[in-house]
């Protein structure tokens, strides 16, 4: 998909923040996410190494915050200019689950493109559907072997 004027806003959000909050190196990516009414919230990775969340995880609590409701595009932005990164596979699995037709940015500045998260996660493990209890069959009685 190409980009939008609404994409590449997102883009100029997330590189603004991490040129002003990506100072250190407990914070060295910005995301920007904009919700499909519009609404555009922003967020900084909070770097630990016990896990501490990605950007990309940290903007949907932000959003979660302000009673956003569903994400329709998302974008990382490294600090030092290192510009759009693509999200991490613990991210891409979340993004999926949480908003299964979210957009994602990514490319290099000369290209950058919007591809579905789908397309970044092909062959997918669905966790909604190791959820449903109807889903797994009940075990046999007596069945020891
Ligand atoms: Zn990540």
């Amino acid at each position: 998909m190409t980009m939008q004027d609404t994409d590449r806003a997102l883009v100029q959000a997330a590189t603004a923040v991490a040129k002003l909050r990506c100072r250190s190196e407990n914070h060295t990516v910005a995301a920007a996410a904009r919700t499909t009414d519009g609404r555009v919230f922003t967020s900084v990775n909070v770097y630990h190494f016990t896990g501490g969340p990605c950007a990309e995880v940290a903007v949907i609590g932000a959003a979660a915050t302000q009673g956003a409701g569903e994400l329709e595009t998302i974008v990382a932005v490294g600090d030092r200019g290192r510009g759009v990164i693509p999200p991490c596979g613990r991210c891409r699995q979340v993004l999926l689950d949480y908003f299964p037709s979210i957009r994602v940015i990514v490319g290099p500045a000369d290209a950058l493109r919007v591809v579905p998260i789908v397309e970044l996660l092909p062959e997918t493990y669905v966790w909604a559907d190791q959820q449903l209890d109807a889903a797994v069959p009940a075990p046999r009685a007596g069945a020891e072997d």
